[in-house]
């Protein structure tokens, strides 16, 4: 039984498809990365890169799992050649409507002034845009699965062979290395009985 590796995702080459992997194991034994709003302020800070001014409330941390059940809802279905469901893509494009962060030019006037009054809202509609251009570009033929037991993330293979099999070399890619490993090298003692 794999263990739970409570680390948020951060290689999957996507904002969206990193928020959707704070469900862990979601083919096998679902768990949560994200409990509490605590949790939701550290992913935003963390991964996406947007401190909130003040940190996520109960339904913004309520609106940011409805949006990830969405989002793993579409992806699903595209990513087994069907249509997403009506509703599905109706709370997408909700939050996709949310108002875009401003754009503030810094005073070398060459840099971009950091946004420091977020809402988590606000971030929550960047992650829905982002899914939007993730589904409808060239890209979406370079989603996979890792291939991990008890991973069931979603990445982009922008690896030029396009063989890539884990969400993360460091996480997935060496336990399985390590596993076959442990594997050959038991097999050869065995035939050495
Ligand atoms: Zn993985």
């Amino acid at each position: 039984m794999p263990s739970k590796d409570m680390n948020f995702h951060t290689e999957t080459g996507r904002l969206s498809l990193d928020w959707m992997a704070t469900l862990g194991d979601r083919a096998g034994a679902p768990f949560e990365r994200i409990s509490g709003t605590a949790d939701l302020g550290r992913w935003l800070a963390t991964v996406a890169g947007q401190a909130v001014a003040c940190g996520p409330s109960d339904d913004e941390l309520r609106a940011a799992k409805s949006l990830r059940a969405a989002l793993i809802g579409v992806i699903d279905r595209l990513y087994s050649g069907e249509e997403p469901a009506a509703q599905d893509i109706q709370v997408l494009n909700e939050f996709a409507a949310l108002p875009p962060p401003a754009v503030q030019l810094g005073v070398s006037g060459r840099t971009l002034e950091a946004n420091t009054d977020l809402s988590a809202q606000t971030v929550l509609g960047v992650i829905a845009r982002d899914a939007i251009d993730l589904f409808t570009c060239s890209d979406f033929a370079k989603v996979r699965l890792c291939a991990a037991e008890g991973c069931s993330v979603y990445f982009v293979d922008h690896s030029r062979p396009g063989k890539r099999r884990w969400c993360s070399m460091s996480r997935c890619g060496n336990k399985a290395k390590k596993r076959a490993f442990t594997k050959r090298n038991s097999q050869r003692a065995q035939s050495l009985d």
